[in-house]
C-alpha cells in the first residue's frame, strides 16, 4: 500500500483498501495532514451484513502522539425488512473523527511507553485505535463501527413495503392484528 508517498501534501486515492502508511506524516510537526479519497466495493459489517458501494473522504492530521482521522462516507447495506422480510438496499452516511494512537517511535522503531508500560498495552479495553508497528493505520474497523451505528435498529424497506404495519412500543412489538387473528385459529396450546 502506498497511499503515503512521502509528499507533504496531496490527495491520495484508496480503492478497496483501508490501510494507510503514515510514516512520513508522523515525522511532520503537529498539524501536518493528508487528504484521502476512499472507495470500497464491500465492507463486511457483521457475519450477515455487508456495506457496499462505499465512497468517502478522510483527512488525516498529525496530532500529539496520534493521528486524527476525520472521515465521511456513504454507501448502502443490504438489510432485511422487519415487516415484509424482503431484502432491500438501506443507504447510509457517516461522519466521524477517531484518533489512532502512535505505539512505535517512527525514527527508532522502538515501542513508545508510558511509565515503563508499552503504550500498546495501556488502556487495552478502551475502544480506541492504534497505528501499528509498520506505521500503518487501518480505517476499516472505525468505518465498520460507525456504519453499524448508523443503520436502523428495525430495518424497514419504506412506504411501498408490502408487509403488515407494525406498531412498536419501546423494545416490544405491540401488534400485528393479522398475526393475532391467526393465533386465534390455532388450538389453545399452540397460540402465541
Ligand atoms: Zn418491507
Amino acid at each position: 500500500m502506498s497511499a503515503d508517498r512521502g509528499q507533504r501534501t496531496g490527495l491520495y486515492d484508496l480503492h478497496n483498501e483501508t490501510r494507510v502508511n503514515v510514516a512520513s506524516l508522523l515525522q511532520e510537526p503537529v498539524g501536518g495532514n493528508r487528504e484521502i479519497r476512499l472507495s470500497l466495493d464491500a465492507l463486511p459489517l457483521d457475519e450477515d451484513v455487508v456495506a457496499r458501494g462505499i465512497a468517502g473522504a478522510a483527512r488525516l492530521t498529525r496530532v500529539r502522539d496520534a493521528v486524527l482521522v476525520a472521515a465521511r462516507a456513504r454507501g448502502h447495506a443490504e438489510l432485511e425488512c422487519v415487516r415484509c422480510l424482503n431484502g432491500y438496499e438501506q443507504p447510509f452516511a457517516v461522519d466521524f473523527a477517531e484518533e489512532f494512537r502512535q505505539t512505535v517511535d517512527v525514527h527508532s522503531g522502538r515501542e513508545l511507553s508510558v511509565n515503563g508500560q508499552a503504550i500498546a498495552d495501556v488502556d487495552e479495553d478502551e475502544t480506541d485505535f492504534a497505528i501499528d508497528e509498520n506505521h500503518e493505520l487501518d480505517m476499516a474497523e472505525a468505518l465498520r463501527q460507525w456504519i453499524v451505528l448508523e443503520l436502523p435498529m428495525r430495518p424497514d424497506c419504506g412506504l411501498a413495503c408490502p408487509g403488515p404495519e407494525l406498531t412498536w412500543l419501546g423494545e416490544q412489538q405491540v401488534g400485528d392484528s393479522r398475526l393475532a387473528a391467526l393465533a386465534n385459529l390455532l388450538p389453545e396450546e399452540d397460540r402465541f
